[in-house]
């Protein structure tokens, strides 16, 4: 099936250094696949901007249909997002009149006198939509190249999960024909056993996909197994979770196994 393809990258040096989980990269993945797209790579990237560049050119050659960026769109030196696109991309950096305005209205206070902070923290690209923030103050930035829509939410997970939403579900949501459902099952039968049941039921239904989570095995209760399913609306996703799950039960009776949801 061919499906709208999404490359999500996490911004940041804390990412990189272990000292922060990247639960934005997490969080995104599940939105996305819930709108019935397919997240191709997930990538973190230190705030370097040559790397940046680096990343991302690599991932525009793959020509996805959404990149996703998170982080280093705040006022300090490490954010350098905004230069990283420009020179990716080759627009200028420009200071967005719109956002400052509004930046403004919410601070109660005049353009001309908005602290050097958030003068920075308005800044986009030449061409590109900059939206504001709903929770938090750096805009988001949306520009496309070629076929590629790169949108760049600001770093807070609070903040990323509002622009997402506001700004990035409904244009994925417009464009995938597909939409997905996940669920969760336990069999008592160890991973060895169940793999391959799992091939075969992937290999017979397409858009389904099945996996064991060995780390999270529990002897009392059995081996948790996770079940994502593609079709082209939420409707037909629960007739065919249904068909996975009794194909799954089926199977696993046969080898003397049992499943519980
Ligand atoms: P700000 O304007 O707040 O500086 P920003 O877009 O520049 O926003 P960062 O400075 O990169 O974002 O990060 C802001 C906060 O969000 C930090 O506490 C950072 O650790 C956290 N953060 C950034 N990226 C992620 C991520 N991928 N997952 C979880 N937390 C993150």
């Amino acid at each position: 099936m061919s499906a709208v393809r999404v490359e999500i990258f996490a911004i940041g040096s804390e990412l990189c250094y272990g000292r922060v989980y990247d639960t934005n990269s997490f969080w995104i993945a599940e939105q996305v696949t819930k709108l019935g797209a397919v997240v191709k790579r997930i990538t973190c990237i230190p705030d370097i901007v040559e790397e940046i560049c680096a990343v991302l050119e690599d991932a525009l050659s793959r020509r996805p249909h959404f990149m996703i960026l998170t982080g280093g769109l705040g006022p300090t030196s490490d954010d350098l997002t905004i230069e990283a696109l420009s020179r990716l991309i080759g627009v200028e950096v420009v200071t967005h009149k719109e956002i400052l305005q509004i930046m403004a209205e919410r601070r109660g206070v005049s353009v001309d006198d908005l602290p050097p902070n958030l003068l920075r923290m308005a800044r986009s690209l030449k061409g590109a939509s900059c939206l504001p923030n709903p929770v938090g103050w750096a805009p988001v930035t949306i520009i496309c190249c070629d076929e590629t829509v790169i949108a760049a939410l600001p770093g807070p997970p609070r903040e990323m999960k509002a622009c997402f939403t506001e700004y990035l579900a409904g244009m994925i949501s417009e464009k995938t024909r597909y939409r997905s459902l996940a669920g969760r099952v336990l069999v008592t039968m160890y991973e060895s056993q169940v793999s391959p049941i799992t091939k075969k039921i992937m290999e017979s239904m397409p858009g389904v996909y099945l996996k064991p989570l060995v780390g999270e095995y529990d002897g009392e209760r059995g081996l948790p197994v996770d079940i994502v399913v593609f079709a082209k609306d939420r409707e037909e996703c629960r007739a065919r979770m249904e068909e996975a799950v009794e194909s799954f039960r089926r199977l696993v009776a046969q080898r003397g196994g049992s499943l519980k949801l």
